[in-house]
């Protein structure tokens, strides 16, 4: 019978409070999950491609980037040219199928869960709150560098509290990619059902998504890490 009454022995008490401290690893953390916006969690649209064109900046060119190259009223130009396509995908932009139920998911597993975009601070608001989507932190181009700098990574590594080693980010183009390498993070890039042969990012992900309505595999993959 236990003797719920008896004093432990001193030597005994410290005997169990030894397993209290255990040395920390990096598995006692829990993951997070930092999300692309446009063409990740949102179909909004967006053709780069197009946005290029109007611009007269050539294919694969990153946009954002390539205003930082022009003239003060060039890019002023092309400012507006990113915003007007920029609002309108913001204004038309639906949910990816399958987003709400993985969420509710990564929510259930007690993971936090970030937004990165390139979008603006503004529009990425509205998007998000027209289809009633919560993250937090929310990083966009107006608060840090833009992906793939891996500053913002390291921002909500300090905002949780983990170690990039415990941060999975999922995006559909090659700098969601390289800003979790850069940052020592994960990278799952999701394919949306294109073909992953030759798409940017592709051989350097962790972990390719088709679709987050079949997220199973994700999740054990996640799970293993976690
Ligand atoms: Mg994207």
């Amino acid at each position: 019978m236990l003797q719920h009454n008896s004093r432990p022995e001193v030597g005994r008490f410290l005997q169990c409070t030894l397993p209290l401290f255990p040395r920390t690893t990096v598995n006692d953390h829990p993951l997070g999950l930092v999300f692309d916006m446009d063409g990740t969690l949102v179909d909004s649209g967006l053709d780069f491609q197009l946005i290029r064109r109007e611009m007269g900046i050539a294919d694969r060119q990153p946009i954002l980037e390539a205003i930082q190259q022009m003239s003060p009223g060039e890019a002023d130009r092309c400012r507006e040219i990113l915003a007007r396509h920029e609002r309108a995908g913001a204004e038309r932009a639906t949910l990816m199928p399958g987003v709400t139920d993985f969420l509710a998911e990564v929510r259930r597993r007690g993971w936090p869960a970030a937004v990165l975009t390139r979008n603006t601070r503004p529009l990425t608001l509205l998007t998000l709150d027209r289809l009633g989507l919560h993250f937090d932190p929310i990083i966009t181009r107006d608060d840090a560098p833009a992906k793939p700098d891996p500053t913002a990574i390291e921002q909500i590594c300090a905002a949780w509290r983990l170690p990039p080693e415990r941060i999975v980010v999922i995006g559909d183009f090659l700098f969601d990619v390289q800003v979790a390498h850069r940052a020592a993070a994960r990278a799952v890039l999701f394919t949306a059902g294109r073909d992953p042969q030759g798409l940017p990012g592709a051989d350097e992900a962790d972990f390719l998504l088709e679709s987050f309505q079949m997220s199973d595999e994700l999740f054990r993959w996640l799970a293993e890490l976690a």
